[in-house]
């Protein structure tokens, strides 16, 4: 320690004023330097300024951090909200966020029934009221009006829960027979 084939680097530390040393190599790295890691400690926790801090993360709090990022990722957040929901119903099973966009992308992200390439909303093809379990396998993507329109005829039309050409021509002909177009 200290003698010519170590050289140290000699200087004042930042928070108690004590002439310490360092090797070169590690002085160099840092901006500010400290005799001791209780004297580093002290200077975070005392003379730091906030955005200097390692675990800075502009200037909000973690919950306003977590805020942010819920509002920058919907869709992830939508799945979360919807794998709760199969929880709460006892489904068994569950898939990951992954998966989930695994099965929009083998769909070319459109909607399973009309073929619309528009915001995808999870549909588990057998209910959840009916057994079905939340497994990846369990889900396809739909659109918002398919969703809707498969709710309100999936009863009386079993193959239009499995999708499909069957599915398509079921709702197809189910919209006629009220007086709806389909708008894909
Ligand atoms: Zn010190
Ligand atoms: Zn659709």
């Amino acid at each position: 320690m200290g003698n010519n084939r170590n050289p140290r680097i000699q200087f004042i530390c930042d928070f108690c004023g004590q002439i310490s040393s360092d090797k070169p190599s590690h002085y160099k790295r840092k901006r500010r330097h400290f005799c001791s890691q209780s004297c580093y400690s002290a200077y975070r926790r005392e003379i730091m300024l906030p955005e200097e801090q390692p675990t800075w993360r502009g200037g909000v709090s973690r919950t306003e951090s977590h805020r942010r990022w819920k509002k920058k990722n919907p869709e992830h957040m939508a799945h979360l909200k919807a794998r709760r929901y199969a929880r709460e119903k006892g489904a068994k099973g569950s898939h990951t966020f992954k998966e989930w966009n695994e099965v929009k992308q083998a769909y070319n992200n459109r909607c399973a029934f009309c073929g619309l390439e528009t915001k995808l909303t999870k549909d588990h093809i057998i209910p959840l009221s009916k057994g079905g379990t939340d497994y990846i396998e369990n889900i396809q993507p739909l659109c918002r009006s398919c969703n809707s329109r498969k709710w309100t005829n999936v009863y009386e039309n079993p193959e239009i829960a499995r999708g499909g050409n069957e599915a398509v021509a079921a709702l197809s002909s189910l919209d006629a027979a009220r007086g709806l177009s389909r708008k894909a």
